[in-house]
């Protein structure tokens, strides 16, 4: 048996005193939700050249349309589950769709980005020796028999269901990181991300907190499915951002929850967006999707001991912030 081989270090130039400072960071998935708030945030440090990897499957350009033409950035039209050859120091590998209408749409073409698209991140990253950090999720921990979930928790996933190309895509993915960290040396980090929300996510990508702040703008009836008893913990995006930059920066490969213990039912949450956004709404009871874990909140002890984070933003101070996003993009002015 072998002892894991060091990984190569950045070519030559990247080592020379010109660049010693300088971080080049790929981003794949870049022009999503998350991804396009991660790069606000690395694009603010100077010293970041910040590259995006994205196939538009549910990002858009919009979401990056602030950095287009800066130099320090790049965007790039590429499906990960394509090889992609360039130099970089670290890469953060987001890309694939994280809503269940969006992941369920084409299962075949999400679990070839989990499985092909990360193994591909993962040739890069022990190709130029740069490290690597995979946005696992909440789902890894299926229908948990555990309340709250820490990261010792195995899960209870369903390999044959309709969520499976997502839940056993990331579960595949993050045994490929470990396997190329423990066969290749690879530096990696891996985030268990819970439910997220915030400015930019699709108006209509079926998840709940969009749906309900579009329906309440909307005047329409909120679509709590049943039985409304399952909860859920809603993080907000700035809140994740800066889990997920401390992750890479730290010492720990993970994985390592990231989330927000505020746990809601679907009711509280509906009648929480009521009573902020439209107090006029109905809320009506409707019928649910196959596998919807009952309830899904983060124990957070590890990201407190070795990150240092927390979350921030309640949900009560995160959900106006996302309303004004949404009233811009559906174009309903606050008093109409
Ligand atoms: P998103 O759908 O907004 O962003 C995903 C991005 O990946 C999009 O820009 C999409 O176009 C791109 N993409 C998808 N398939 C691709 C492919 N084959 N090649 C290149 N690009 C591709 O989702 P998000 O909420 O920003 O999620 C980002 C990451 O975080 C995902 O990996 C997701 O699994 C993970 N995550 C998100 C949440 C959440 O609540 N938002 C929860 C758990 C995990
Ligand atoms: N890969 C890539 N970019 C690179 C290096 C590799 O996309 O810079 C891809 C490569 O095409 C392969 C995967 O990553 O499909 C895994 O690469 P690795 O070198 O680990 O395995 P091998 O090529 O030997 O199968
Ligand atoms: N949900 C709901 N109404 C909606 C959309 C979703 O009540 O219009 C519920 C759904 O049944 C689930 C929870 O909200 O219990 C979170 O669903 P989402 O799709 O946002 O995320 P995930 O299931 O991946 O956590």
């Amino acid at each position: 048996q072998s002892s894991p081989k060091p990984p190569p270090s950045p070519s030559p130039l990247r080592n020379s005193k010109f660049f010693q400072s300088n971080m080049r960071i790929l981003i794949s998935g870049g022009a999503g939700f998350i991804g396009s708030h991660l790069v606000d945030k690395l694009m603010e440090n100077e010293k970041n050249e910040v590259v995006v990897a994205d196939n538009y499957f549910t990002g858009s350009k919009d979401n990056l349309k602030k950095w287009i033409g800066h130099p320090r950035f790049e965007l790039i039209r590429h499906d990960v589950t394509e090889p992609l050859l360039i130099e970089v120091d670290q890469i953060y590998h987001l890309a694939c769709p994280a809503s269940p209408i969006f992941y369920k749409y084409n299962p075949v073409k999400t679990i070839k980005t989990n499985v092909i698209g990360t193994l591909n991140m993962l040739g890069l990253a022990k190709r130029v020796g740069a490290r690597i950090l995979l946005t696992s999720t909440s789902e890894v921990y299926g229908d948990p028999l555990i309340h709250p979930q820490p990261e010792s928790y195995w899960g209870n996933v369903n390999p044959i269901g309709v969520r499976s190309c997502y839940d056993e895509g990331k579960r595949v993915a993050e045994t490929l990181m470990f396997d190329y960290h423990r066969q290749h040396g690879i530096e990696i980090r891996i985030a268990r991300i819970f439910n997220t929300y915030g400015p930019r996510m699709n108006i209509d990508d079926g998840r709940v907190v969009s749906n309900f702040i579009a329906q309440a703008l909307r005047g329409e009836a909120l679509t709590v499915q049943k039985p409304g008893t399952q909860t859920r913990s809603f993080c907000y995006v700035s809140d994740m951002v800066d889990g997920l930059m401390r992750l890479m920066e730290g010492d720990d490969t993970g994985p390592i929850n990231i989330g927000n213990p505020g746990e809601f039912t679907m009711v509280e949450l509906a009648e929480t967006v009521k009573e902020l956004i439209n107090p006029s709404i109905e809320i009506k009871m409707v019928e649910n999707t196959p596998d919807d874990p009952r309830q899904r909140k983060p124990d957070i002890t590890k990201a407190k001991e070795v990150l240092g984070w927390e979350p921030k933003v309640k949900l009560r101070e995160g959900l106006p912030l996302m309303e004004e996003d949404f009233r811009q993009r559906l174009g309903v002015p606050k008093n109409k």
